[in-house]
């Protein structure tokens, strides 16, 4: 299959150190051997609450962070072990569209030096080769070319992040990762940047891996969906599969839970006891077992390996 992403066992574990010339004694699980791949043309939906490691994911995928272990391949390329001068070249590929647009564009630049800026960096194209692609893209996320000269600050939460979008763009990349990308904006907002967000994916062919916490928003754009809990991958499958018929217990009460999920499912709320517990001392066996209502005593001892259950459906729970 045509894989632009591979990701296989992966690991960040921070060390813990008591003082800053002592001695490590103990690590954060953050990310704790998750494997998925993403497909050309498909959006990968990552959901679980703030801490699963998701925004750690991210940051190994586009090597701001170095893996512990395991495996990232772009296109077949291993990334974990690029030299940095061939990574520098192999990181235009892989775009991030943050959740926070206006602390991500530099306030004193005018939108077209922002979008300019890149294309100068990796000497694409003659100078007017890059103005004619900034207006390009400007109309393509719906903003006026005519805003091209204007500063961050001229604009709302919703057009910066259609900036933030079109930067994205601009070195036609094969893997765009977004973070909360709608999170922090209005909700009558959100909703217009997701329709975009797919829009642009049609057209281009996008290949997305969209993170968020938010149930209604992964549905409304995801293919696929992996949910985390703890560092792991606790679930995987297509949307209409996992929406139809969730089966891990937790993604069963991240779904009871969420209204908008809720009202079409109609199901009881499961109200999870405790919080997510610290990744820095995790429960034994399956790390969800704390919290779970099917909780049976092999779970405190035995991980959970994510198995597939059918194809293209995996799941990590002892119940399966
Ligand atoms: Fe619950 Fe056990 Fe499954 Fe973990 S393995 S989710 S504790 S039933
Ligand atoms: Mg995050």
């Amino acid at each position: 299959d045509d894989y632009v992403l591979e990701v296989e066992n992966l690991k960040k574990y921070f060390p813990i150190k008591k003082g800053v010339f002592s001695k490590e004694v103990g690590s954060i699980k953050a990310v704790d051997g998750i494997s998925f791949g993403v497909k050309r043309g498909e959006t990968l939906g990552i959901v679980g609450e703030s801490g699963c490691g998701k925004s750690t994911m991210a940051r190994l995928v586009i090597r701001l962070l170095e893996a512990t272990d395991g495996s990232i391949k772009l296109q077949g390329k291993e990334l974990t072990t690029l030299p940095s001068k061939e990574m520098r070249s192999t990181r235009k590929d892989i775009q991030m569209i943050f959740q926070d647009p206006y602390a991500s564009l530099n306030p004193r630049w005018t939108i077209e030096r922002t979008l300019l800026e890149p294309m100068k960096v990796y000497k694409i194209g003659t100078p007017r080769d890059r103005k004619e692609k900034v207006a390009d893209l400007l109309n393509k996320v719906g903003l006026d070319p005519s805003y091209a000269k204007r500063h961050p600050h001229e604009f709302s939460g919703g057009q910066r992040q259609r900036i933030g979008i079109a930067r994205a763009l601009v070195l036609n990349p094969k893997l765009i990762i977004a973070d909360e990308p709608v999170s922090a904006l209005d909700i009558s907002v959100q909703a217009q940047v997701i329709n975009l967000m797919q829009d642009l994916q049609e057209l281009y062919n996008l290949t997305y891996v969209f993170i968020t916490h938010d149930l209604s928003v992964v549905e409304h754009i995801s293919d696929r969906i992996a949910v985390m809990y703890l560092g792991k991958v606790v679930e995987m499958a297509d949307k209409a599969q996992l929406f139809s018929d969730p089966l891990h217990p937790y993604t069963i009460a991240l779904m009871s839970a969420a209204p908008e999920v809720n009202a079409k499912q109609k199901k009881e709320r499961i109200v999870l006891k405790g919080d997510v517990p610290s990744p820095a001392n995790p429960p034994s066996g399956c790390t969800f077992h704390t919290r779970c209502p099917s909780c049976m005593d092999v779970c405190k001892v035995k991980i959970p390996a994510l198995k597939e259950v059918s194809p293209g459906r995996s799941v990590a729970c002892h119940l399966y």
